[in-house]
C-alpha cells in the first residue's frame, strides 16, 4: 500500500489547483481521476472555448453567488481574485482576453490550452496524477485516511475531495463524493440542476423559436409572488422553451421551487406612466398605425406581434380601447410564463446544493467535522451564474484546500 501526504480526488478545475498547491508546499501529493481524461468539463466548457474567469472583483464578484454563499466564498475569492487567475494562465503561456458579459477567454479560443496549462502547472509542482482510477470510498483511520480503489487502496494524512456535482454526468461528475461525506458526518443540502435551459410548454413561446432578446429583464418569481432573481442578459427562444444566459441563470430557482413562473420586463428602463403618456400621444398622431408601433423597436417583429395578440390589441391605434391598451402595458412590463422544469442534469452546467457550507472552514476548506479532510469546487453547496464564476470559485476553493491540506 502506498502512503501520501495528500490525496486529491477528482482532477477537475478544483482538484488540479488543490493538488498543485499542496505539491508546491512540498507535500507528497497524489491526484486520482476516475476518467481516462482529466479535466473533461474544462474541455467542453464555454462551447469548447472555456470562460476561465470574469472581470468582476471584490464584493461585486462575491454577490454573484448570493448573500450566504458569497459570504462563505469571500476568503477564497479575496485570496485568489480573477486577476490572479489570469496571471496564473498568462505565466503558463495562455494569453487571455475579455469578451461580452465580463467574460475572460483564451485568445486562442481553445479550452484545450487552458487544460494543458493546468496539467503542466500540476506536473511541474510535482503532482502524481493517476488517470482512470476511481475512488470507491474514503474512510478515517487513526493517522489519516484510507481510500478504497477499484484495485487496491492508498492512504494519506490529508484528503481533498473535489469530485464535483451531478451535472453533465458523462464528464465523470456523478455525485460520488456525497455518500462518502455523508458517512463522514457531513450534511448534503438538496441538489438541483442549475444553469440549464428552461422547458416551456406554452405554444406561443415555442412558436417564437429562433428569436433572441437583449436589453430585457427576466425574473424568477417565488410561490409568494416575490422576485427571486432578475437578469438583464440575452434570452434565446427555442423549440423546447427558453435558453441563453438569462433563462439558464434562473434555472436553479425554477428547479428548487419544483417549477416556477418567470416574468419578462421588455422595457425595464422606462417609467410606466411615461410609457402610457407616450402611447396616448403616439395614438393621437398616428391613428392609422397598429399597436405593434407602440412597442420598443429593439424587440424582434415576431415578439411584438405576439405581445399585441396576447393583449387582444389588434387593429389600428384609432380603434384601440383602453382595456387592451392597459393589458398590453401590463404584458410589456411583466409578461408571465410558467416553467415546469429545466432540461435537467444532462444539460445543466452546474449543480446547486452540496456539502453544507456551515460545516466547512471558509478560510481553509477544511471539514469542521473531520480534521485533515478538505472539500472544494462544485461539490460544495455553491453555484454561480454564467460568466466564468463557477471556474473562479473552483480555482479559489481548490487553491485554499491545497494550501492547507
Ligand atoms: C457544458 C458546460 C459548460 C461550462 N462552461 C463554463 C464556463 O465557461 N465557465 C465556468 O466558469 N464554468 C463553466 N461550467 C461549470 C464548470 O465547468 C464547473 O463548475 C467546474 O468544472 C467545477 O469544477 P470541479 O473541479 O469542482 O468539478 P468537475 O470539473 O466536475 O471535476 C470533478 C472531477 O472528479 C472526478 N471524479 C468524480 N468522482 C470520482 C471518483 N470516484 N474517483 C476519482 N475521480 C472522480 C470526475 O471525473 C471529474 O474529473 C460549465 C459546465 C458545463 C457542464
Amino acid at each position: 500500500m502506498t502512503t501520501f501526504d495528500v490525496v486529491v480526488v477528482g482532477a477537475g478545475a478544483a482538484g488540479l489547483l488543490a493538488a498543485t498547491h499542496a505539491a508546491e508546499r512540498g507535500r507528497r501529493t497524489l491526484l486520482l481521476e476516475k476518467s481516462a481524461r482529466p479535466g473533461l468539463k474544462i474541455l467542453i466548457s464555454g462551447g469548447g472555448r472555456c470562460n476561465v474567469t470574469t472581470t468582476k472583483l471584490g464584493r461585486e464578484l462575491e454577490a454573484q453567488f448570493g448573500a450566504r454563499r458569497g459570504r462563505f466564498l469571500r476568503h477564497a475569492l479575496r485570496a485568489f481574485q480573477p486577476p490572479a487567475v489570469r496571471a496564473m494562465f498568462e505565466a503558463a503561456g495562455v494569453a487571455l482576453r475579455e469578451e461580452d458579459l465580463d467574460k475572460i477567454f483564451p485568445v486562442s479560443q481553445k479550452a484545450r490550452d487552458v487544460l494543458d496549462a493546468l496539467l503542466r502547472i500540476a506536473s511541474a509542482a510535482g503532482v502524481e496524477l493517476r488517470r482512470g482510477v476511481a475512488v470507491q470510498d474514503v474512510e478515517r483511520q487513526a493517522n489519516g485516511f484510507r481510500l478504497a480503489l477499484a484495485e487496491g487502496e492508498v492512504t494519506a494524512a490529508s484528503v481533498v475531495l473535489a469530485t464535483g456535482g451531478l451535472s453533465y454526468p458523462k464528464t465523470g461528475a456523478t455525485g460520488d463524493g456525497y455518500p462518502w461525506l455523508r458517512r463522514l458526518g457531513h450534511t448534503i443540502t438538496p441538489t438541483f440542476p442549475a444553469l440549464a435551459p428552461l422547458v416551456v410548454e406554452t405554444g406561443w413561446v415555442r412558436e417564437l423559436a429562433g428569436i433572441v432578446l437583449e436589453g430585457v429583464d427576466l425574473s424568477s418569481i417565488g410561490a409568494d409572488g416575490k422576485v427571486i432573481t432578475t437578469r438583464r442578459r440575452p434570452v434565446l427562444f427555442t423549440h423546447l422553451g427558453l435558453s441563453g444566459p438569462a433563462p439558464m441563470d434562473l434555472s436553479g430557482d425554477v428547479e428548487e421551487a419544483g417549477g416556477a413562473r418567470v416574468r419578462f420586463d421588455f422595457w425595464p428602463e422606462q417609467n410606466r406612466e411615461a410609457i402610457e403618456r407616450g402611447w396616448l400621444e403616439h395614438a393621437r398622431r398616428h391613428g392609422t398605425q397598429r399597436a405593434e408601433s407602440l412597442l420598443p423597436r429593439e424587440l424582434p417583429e415576431r415578439m411584438r406581434a405576439t405581445l399585441v395578440e396576447l393583449a387582444g390589441a389588434g387593429g389600428t391605434l384609432a380603434n384601440l380601447a383602453q382595456k387592451p391598451r392597459r393589458r398590453l402595458l401590463e404584458l410589456v412590463r411583466g409578461l408571465p410564463i410558467d416553467v415546469p422544469r429545466s432540461r435537467g442534469y444532462a444539460h445543466a452546467e452546474v449543480t446547486r446544493g452540496g456539502v453544507a457550507l456551515e460545516e466547512i472552514d471558509a478560510r481553509t476548506m477544511q471539514s469542521g467535522k473531520v480534521p485533515g479532510l478538505f472539500v472544494c469546487g462544485e461539490l460544495l453547496d455553491i453555484d454561480g451564474p454564467i460568466g466564468g464564476f463557477n471556474f473562479q470559485a473552483a480555482f479559489a476553493t481548490g487553491r485554499l484546500a491545497g494550501l492547507h491540506a
